[in-house]
């Protein structure tokens, strides 16, 4: 990735006027899969667990620059963990808001495009997941965004790391960056600019005033 790349995407990070303003005093960053678990991989090979891990890391990094205020943990930085250990985490870190990230995957190679997901009827999530839907369209204006039926940014799923948050944390949002399975996409998600570009669409839909409340 080059220094102008760089700078390109970090423009696009909205750092709020003041910490203090912030919706939120803790976060957890859950990449998604690691260790034994690959995740889905592309057709060239490369691991959804590898793709979540950067855009994770990257996203720690950006965040405790722009608000060091800010509790930051992540689920495990690359070990994963078993799908009840990965539940006591979330349980354990709560946070006011998590986010977890993942790469799509589909039987057809053509399946393309973002996502991101809220829990099924929950609405303190749905601000949070339009903010970095927002950010991730303003990163990748080409990439096709997958929205929700009535037309809403974001989807309703059970997917079980945001059932956890039921009662448990403010928001909680399930981040599908594009499909590994589509080489296209796989090629880019195999580039650290990109990886790059969707940690600062996650820190910058996350740092702002809004609040997550509804
Ligand atoms: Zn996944």
């Amino acid at each position: 990735m080059t220094a102008k790349e760089l700078l390109r995407a970090l423009k696009m990070v909205r750092v709020p006027v003041s910490e203090d303003r912030l919706w939120f005093k803790s976060l957890l960053l859950d990449p998604g899969h690691g260790g034994r678990d690959p995740g889905a991989v592309g057709p060239t090979g490369l691991k959804e667990a590898d793709v979540a891990l950067s855009v994770c890391l990257w996203t720690e990094l950006l965040v405790r620059e722009s608000a060091p205020k800010v509790k930051l943990s992540l689920t495990h930085r690359g070990s994963g963990m078993t799908p009840s250990a990965r539940r006591q985490a979330i349980r354990d870190a709560g946070a006011d808001v998590m986010v977890s990230v993942h790469c799509n995957c589909a039987d057809s190679r053509r399946a393309k495009g973002g996502e991101i997901y809220t829990t099924v009827g929950e609405t303190v999530s749905d601000p949070v997941a339009a903010n970095i839907a927002k950010r991730v369209q303003k990163q990748f204006p080409d990439l096709k965004w997958r929205a929700g039926p009535g037309g809403e940014p974001d989807r309703e799923a059970g997917f079980y790391v945001l059932r956890t948050q039921e009662g448990l944390a403010r928001a909680g949002v399930l981040l599908e960056t594009m499909f590994i399975s589509n080489p296209a996409e796989e090629k880019l998600l195999s580039q650290p600019i990109v990886q790059f570009r969707f940690a600062c669409a996650v820190a910058s839909g996350l740092l702002c005033e809004q609040p997550a409340t509804s």
